[in-house]
C-alpha cells in the first residue's frame, strides 16, 4: 500500500462525509463541493465526482433523484423518509419520520399493464429559512 495517495484519498473522503454529516439535508454536486472545500479547500471537481462515484459504488452515499431536481447526495440512513422540498429555496430535506408503505393500498387501483417497484412521498412547502408571505 502506497501511503501517499491513500492519505490524500482519506483526507478527500473525510471532507465529503463531513460536508454531508453536517449539511442536514441533501447537497447537489456544487454544495457538496462547496461544503467539501471549507474541510480540504484544495480539493478539486473532478476529485470530489470520482470520489462521489466511488462512494456510491460502495454504498457509503446515496443519490436522491427528485422530479425537476439536480441529483443531490446523502449519506445513507436506511430508512424510507419522505424528502420536502421548499417551494422558495428549492433546498430538499429529509423528514425524520418514516413514512408508511402506501403501496399496498394502491395496489388495487393500478391497472395490470403497470407493474409498481416502489413509491416516493414529496411534501412541498417552505423551510424553516422561507417563511411564507
Ligand atoms: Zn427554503
Amino acid at each position: 500500500m502506497s501511503d501517499a495517495p491513500t492519505f490524500r484519498r482519506t483526507r478527500q473522503r473525510e471532507a465529503i462525509y463531513n460536508a454531508l454529516s453536517e449539511a442536514e439535508r441533501p447537497l447537489n454536486f456544487e454544495e457538496l463541493l462547496e461544503r467539501a472545500r471549507m474541510h480540504f479547500p484544495k480539493i478539486g471537481e473532478r476529485t470530489v465526482f470520482r470520489n462521489v462515484r466511488e462512494m456510491l459504488d460502495e454504498h457509503s452515499l446515496v443519490r436522491v433523484y427528485l422530479p425537476g431536481q439536480p441529483a443531490r447526495y446523502v449519506l445513507p440512513t436506511g430508512n424510507h423518509c419522505p424528502h420536502f422540498i421548499c417551494r422558495n429555496c428549492n433546498n430538499v430535506f429529509v423528514l425524520p419520520e418514516e413514512t408508511p408503505d402506501i403501496l399496498p393500498g394502491y395496489a388495487s387501483k393500478i391497472p395490470p399493464e403497470f407493474i409498481p417497484e416502489g413509491e416516493e412521498v414529496i411534501i412541498y412547502g417552505y423551510c424553516r429559512e422561507c417563511p411564507p408571505e
